[in-house]
């Protein structure tokens, strides 16, 4: 500012000092046509400065500063200063704007953002897909125009928000949101949403289980218990045949029970235990004559039993977890196959690993029941399968075991001509055996 009272000061000083010079050469009257006149030329080029500045400011934000003579020139190069500055200052804000919103978008939960009026103010992608939203056209619009499941809008409306609100979309049926609403500022609200499907879905399964074994042991421990009043009431009017015939009965309902056991520890082993070993070789002509020796002693000379081995290889993994898990298939095969059947164990190596595969001529599996044969208990028949001392867990501890060792089991199966289950394991879990010279 003191440039331009300098600048406007020394150029008035310059007119008057002209016309004091001029007037006793040109006379008064010529004297103060000077002044007048130099007057209106530093006025005009005020104005024409002035005029620059007007329309500068005119145009959007970010237009170049005019350029300026004079003293006007230092309050142009004033303003372009500050013109940058900011505008670097805009483009921080906007830069550290910019990297919430990616944040915001990043997030694996949805977020909404509610002004006081529950009008939609932000929110990200996640949020979008979660409540049907379209950030395009939604914002600014009242949440409850467009999410109007009665139990947000009463939830959103009832002004508690300490406990989330689950919330199960009828547009995304199976589906379930876990809703938590957080008042934040001047009565503003953020919305999160999380996908909690998987969650309900653990939930529900291990109620299942619960309510599954408990229902599992009840059977045989209520048989037991009344044999034993049985016996405990009347031993003295049995004949010993029919004592021993009820211990033989209560015998098998505590077998059963032990087996239940034993196969929900082996699972709960398996899903907690360290992953099986990569250098543990388990020769699998061995393995399989284990496997078809146990099935030959459950058969009791009922089926023909083959084992089939192309190619001698080991595998590479837990000798305990494969045989429990091909025991079970062979077990399978032997209880699901009528006398007089044929039951086949195999072993292909190929270049991609091997095969191992348990078949039988048995009863066989409708197709609709066989995405469902791994999950714990499970069972097409669950007359045949009690009778025959099924635990409804063999396949879900055979699928167990493969996964861990990057198998997948496959299951082939025609009803009334039999079942093949296949293990294709992947070739860093084989290794060729070690010939032995002799
Ligand atoms: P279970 O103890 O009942 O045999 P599994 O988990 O081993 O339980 O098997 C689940 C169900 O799959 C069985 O109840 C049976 O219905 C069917 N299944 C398994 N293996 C065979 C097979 N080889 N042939 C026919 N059905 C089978």
């Amino acid at each position: 500012m003191n440039a331009i009272r300098i600048g406007a000061a020394v150029s008035l000083g310059v007119l008057a000092l002209a016309a004091l010079v001029a007037w006793p050469f040109l006379g008064p009257v010529w004297a103060l046509a000077l002044l007048a006149g130099g007057l209106l030329l530093l006025g005009a080029h005020h104005l024409r400065n002035l005029d620059r500045l007007a329309s500068w400011m005119r145009e959007p934000l970010g237009a170049p500063v005019p350029h300026g003579s004079g003293a006007w020139e230092h309050v142009f190069s004033g303003l372009n200063r500050r013109a940058r500055k900011a505008m670097r200052q805009r483009e921080e804000l906007s830069a550290a704007l910019e990297r919430f919103r990616t944040a915001g978008q990043a997030m694996p939960d949805g977020v909404v953002i509610l002004n006081r009026q529950n009008q939609i103010e932000w929110m990200n992608a996640t949020a979008g897909g979660h409540l049907g939203l379209d950030s395009r056209v939604d914002i600014g619009s009242p949440i409850m125009n467009l999410v109007r499941q009665p139990d947000f809008v009463i939830h959103l409306e009832s002004g508690h928000y300490a406990e989330p609100l689950m919330l199960h979309t009828s547009r995304r049926p199976g589906t379930a949101l876990a809703l938590q609403i957080i008042q934040f500022g001047d009565g503003q609200k953020l919305v999160l949403t999380r996908d909690v499907t998987q969650i309900e879905r653990l939930e529900t399964m291990r109620r299942d289980f619960v309510a599954n074994v408990s229902h599992e042991l009840k059977t045989p421990l209520t048989v037991v218990s009344g044999f034993i009043e049985t016996l405990a009431d009347s031993l003295r009017d049995l004949t010993p045949a029919e004592a021993e015939n009820y211990l033989r009965l209560a015998h098998e309902q505590a077998e059963r029970m032990r087996r239940l056991i034993d196969d929900l520890l082996t699972l709960s082993a398996l899903e907690t235990g360290a992953p099986p070993p990569a250098d543990e070789r388990v020769d699998v002509r061995t393995l399989l004559a284990e496997v078809a020796e146990e099935a030959k002693a459950l058969s009791g000379g009922r089926h023909a039993l083959s084992v089939d081995i192309d190619g001698d290889a080991a595998l590479l993994g837990s000798a305990q977890e494969l045989r429990s898990a091909f025991s079970n298939l062979a077990s399978n095969a032997v209880r699901y196959t009528p006398a007089g059947g044929a039951i086949r164990l195999s072993w292909r190596a190929d270049a991609g690993g091997g095969l191992l595969t348990v078949e039988d001529n048995g009863i066989g599996i409708e197709a609709r029941h066989i995405p469902r044969l791994t999950e714990r208990f499970y069972r097409v028949d669950r007359g045949r399968s009690r009778e025959s001392g099924g635990t409804g867990l063999g396949l879900a501890i055979v699928k167990h075991v493969l996964t861990r060792h990057q198998t997948q089991l496959v299951i082939e199966s025609e009803l009334g001509r039999g079942s093949r289950f296949l293990a294709h394991f992947p070739s860093r879990r084989v290794a060729a055996t070690e010939k032995t010279t002799v």
